[in-house]
């Protein structure tokens, strides 16, 4: 009999914290929105354009070679005109060290301390490292001593290096601003995301010359739609290619708890049981179709195989598989 009591006082407990999640969320999404609403976007012109670009992805989900390692998480070497990006730390779920980025990047001849600044396109444990890097608002490369030197680390929120990678400084970015005359970060933009919270992101705009802006997306919790927006509002060049992360975990996600797909969950704005969907996918293919951008890369540490093919359909020799070990060069 006090069993049965014990199981409705549970259920009780647990149905209220939940309409009180859902509330808050609400709550938070409204506050997100009057927050974007007052952001003031001027036009930022570039002071000018690369002659070249590339990108090595370090980390994502799928790889060229065997020997390279994966996971569902992002890091990027991007190189414009010889000025070193890192954009994004990874994910090393095993906390070891070497870390899956290091081993790669040791693997595909890229020197740790060779870059010439740190991109941080949002704090997730995707992008920064870890788990315990999320929680901490932290970064590291690894979870032993590594040294990318005393260089500018761009972020949109206060992420600190860990003490396995103390070098770096952080450079807090408010608002859109240029890296280099022809590197720029997009500045942050906010979404409300149910499991996650606020969340910020930024992504990168480069102008290349004769061509016009590549876009290096992280997660892409801020959506296509929005980043076009604002890459719109910023600039007069076109959109000439869109590589990273979309977050399209629709019908399969990458980080799996049982049947339930965490990153559809973690990373939408609308509530657990209505996430991402097919039609988001098709929408958002729509908004990128109008830009007519030359190239698009998508990456699978955040989208799934089902949503790679919609893209692959739908852009035909413009999709270029973003995999690590294979460099993208425009
Ligand atoms: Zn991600
Ligand atoms: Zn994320």
């Amino acid at each position: 009999m006090y069993f049965i009591y014990f199981v409705i006082a549970f259920a009780g407990i647990v149905g209220s914290a939940f309409l009180l999640k859902i509330l808050q969320h609400f709550v938070n999404v409204k506050k997100v929105a009057r927050e974007l609403s007052e952001q003031k976007i001027t036009r930022m012109p570039f002071k000018g354009s690369a002659e070249s670009f590339s990108l090595m992805p370090l980390i994502d989900f799928y790889s060229v070679k065997d020997e390279l390692k994966t996971e569902p998480g992002v890091s990027y070497f991007v190189n414009v005109d010889g000025y070193r990006i890192l954009m994004d730390t990874g994910l090393n779920s095993s906390k070891s060290h070497p870390s899956p980025l290091l081993s790669n990047m040791q693997l595909l001849e890229v020197d740790p301390g060779s870059f010439d600044s740190i991109f941080i396109s949002h704090g997730h444990l995707d992008h920064v490292g870890g788990f315990k890097e999320q929680n901490k608002r932290q970064f590291s490369l690894s979870q032993g001593k590594t040294e990318p030197g005393a260089v500018p680390v761009y972020a949109v929120e206060e992420i600190l290096p860990s003490k396995w990678n103390p070098g770096p400084e952080l450079h807090l970015v408010k608002e859109p601003m240029l890296i280099t005359d022809s590197i720029a970060s997009i500045g942050p933009y906010p979404r409300c995301l149910f499991l996650m919270g606020k969340t910020l992101e930024h992504s990168l705009a480069i102008n290349l010359k004769g061509k016009g802006i590549v876009l290096v997306i992280g997660c892409g919790h801020q959506t296509i739609e929005a980043i076009i927006k604002r890459t719109r509002e910023l600039f007069d060049e076109k959109i000439y290619a869109i590589i990273g992360g979309l977050h399209f975990p629709v019908k399969e996600g990458r980080i799996m708890a049982g049947p339930l797909n965490m990153q559809n969950i973690a990373g939408s704005e609308r509530l657990p049981w209505n996430g991402i969907n097919e039609n988001d996918v098709m929408n958002s293919i729509e908004a990128i179709k109008e830009v007519d951008p030359q190239i698009i890369s998508l990456s699978a540490h955040d989208s799934s195989d089902w949503s790679i093919d919609q893209f692959k359909k739908a852009f035909g020799e413009k999709f270029t598989d973003l995999r690590v070990g294979s460099e993208i060069i425009l």
